[in-house]
């Protein structure tokens, strides 16, 4: 190896940010037009497999060896390691999930699975969850790579000139539904591959304007879940002579008690975000920021109102409790037969702190008298993650982006859904979302997440990849 090759260049400079945005582009596009979809199309089995082998060609193209990893026929992951001479600690891990959810293309204004460039956007199923994100970390590993190369080096075996840690990249199947078959199966049966300093993962670093200021959410913490089944005992009998103990009567009742919104409740990464927010905004935003905090559901909703647009208040709602959503219901077998049973399906998202015991003690006070004819099953709980925002890591991403964009503010967040950070959590790695992207005001991204006309913007995309390889050079090659 050639000691004295020069390091790969610290930032993205014009020329080489425009060839790498194209390359960007074109990735996100070719990642789009595979329908790795969870759960599997059984019209297109094994497309998470083909998703990986497609991604292992294209580390192997630039020289990056891979492997491609298959717990289970059909479901792949793929995971790779560029080398770093060691000097500066643990390993970077580039995480992202290659599955995405389905897509029914009847409501889309193009094909969700063709990858389409039209009006500034690339349009399709996990332009934003999260293909966008694959796409930029395997930009930025070939970018390393070819510097290696052209330094006579094989990325394959040889340290990367200037890099101090390994970069390692792990692109799972599965997250969609849990992960249990893709990252979740590497953290208990491989996880030297995951195991790292920090890991960047999806869903952070995305500008986002609250009161005519632009916040840089990173996401360092995420809800957990606790799925419930309700069973809700009636009476059977004829419909011609209506009962009050309907099991569907009933279940209207119990549904009613579960929706109301509870008490808000702060998390540490939630204060954080507020007091970030309460010091930036400009006085009245100020004050009514600290009010959404206060425990006055009526104050908050006007608050929300006045700040953010829906989807912001929604997810600032349910950042702030334990939220209950009942999803299913199952009842009735005839409509002459006045139904003795009803299942009611709950999606629990629990704050961290709140246990499956704590989610089911919620459930059984808000029903009251209601409990005694219900039966509760907790059918899945995943817990929630606080990472600690206080790391070298989080600190360098934080100054990433005020060096981007010096008007805006980055602040750790909560997300209100689950990620593979999960899985990471259970070998101490802290997981920050990290995908930057600038958006145009009045984006509504959050409604962009396993939405209709999911898309990414060509200029989001422009001003997010020197942003994240930025990120991962200052970690990773800084002294
Ligand atoms: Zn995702």
């Amino acid at each position: 190896m050639d000691a004295s090759a020069s390091p790969p260049p610290r930032r993205l400079e014009a020329d080489a940010a425009a060839r790498a945005h194209a390359e960007l582009v074109e990735t996100l596009r070719a990642l789009i037009r595979i329908p790795s979809v969870n759960p599997p199309d059984p019209a297109r089995p094994g497309a998470e497999m083909e998703a990986a082998r497609w991604i292992a060609a294209t580390l192997a193209d630039a020289g990056i060896p891979s492997e491609v990893l298959e717990p289970v026929a059909g479901r792949g992951s793929v995971v790779a390691r560029l080398r770093g001479d060691g000097t500066g600690g643990e390993p970077l891990l580039l995480l992202s999930h290659l599955d995405v959810v389905p897509a029914s293309s009847g409501a889309w204004t193009h094909d969700p699975f063709a990858g389409d460039l039209a009006d500034g956007y690339v349009w399709g199923r996990g332009a934003v969850d999260m293909k966008d994100l694959v796409a930029m970390e395997l930009v930025v590993l070939r970018l390393l790579a070819a510097h290696a190369r052209a330094a006579g080096l094989d990325p394959a075996t040889d340290p990367i000139p200037g890099l101090r840690r390994d970069i390692l990249f792990a692109c799972t199947a599965d997250e969609e539904a849990g992960g249990l078959e893709g990252l979740g199966w590497i953290v208990d049966h491989r996880p030297d591959l995951v195991r790292a300093a920090g890991a960047l993962n999806e869903s952070g670093g995305i500008a986002t304007r609250v009161a005519g200021k632009t916040f840089y959410p990173i996401q360092v913490a995420e809800k957990g879940f606790a799925v419930f089944r309700v069973t809700v005992r009636g009476t059977w009998g004829h419909g011609s002579m209506p009962r009050d103990d309907n099991a569907v009567v009933l279940a209207a009742e119990v549904i009613r008690r579960l929706s109301k919104p509870g008490a808000p409740r702060q998390s540490a990464t939630m204060r954080a975000f507020i007091d970030g927010l309460m010091a930036e905004l400009p006085g009245a935003a100020g004050h009514a920021v600290r009010a959404i905090a206060g425990g006055d559901p009526r104050v908050e909703a006007a608050v929300l109102e006045r700040m953010c647009d829906p989807s912001q208040a929604r997810a600032l709602h349910a950042l702030l409790r334990d939220t209950i959503s009942p999803d299913v219901i199952h009842a009735g077998v005839k409509y002459n037969v006045i139904p003795g049973e009803a299942v009611l399906e709950l999606d629990c998202r629990v704050l961290p702190g709140t246990t499956a015991e704590a989610m089911r003690g919620q459930l059984l006070d808000r029903l009251g008298d209601m409990a005694d004819r219900c039966t509760l099953h907790l059918v899945i709980f995943g817990p929630p993650v606080e990472t600690d925002a206080d790391t070298p890591l989080y600190r360098i991403l934080e100054a990433t982006i005020r060096d981007h964009d010096p008007d805006g503010l980055p602040l750790p967040v909560m997300a209100p859904f689950a990620t593979d950070a999960k899985h990471l959590a259970r070998i101490g790695v802290p997981c920050y979302g990290f995908s930057p992207l600038l958006l145009e005001p009045g984006e509504r991204y959050l409604e962009r997440f396993h939405g209709v006309d999911e898309r990414v913007g060509l200029e989001a995309l422009r001003w997010g990849l020197p942003v994240f390889y930025d990120a991962v050079m200052r970690f990773c090659a800084g002294e």
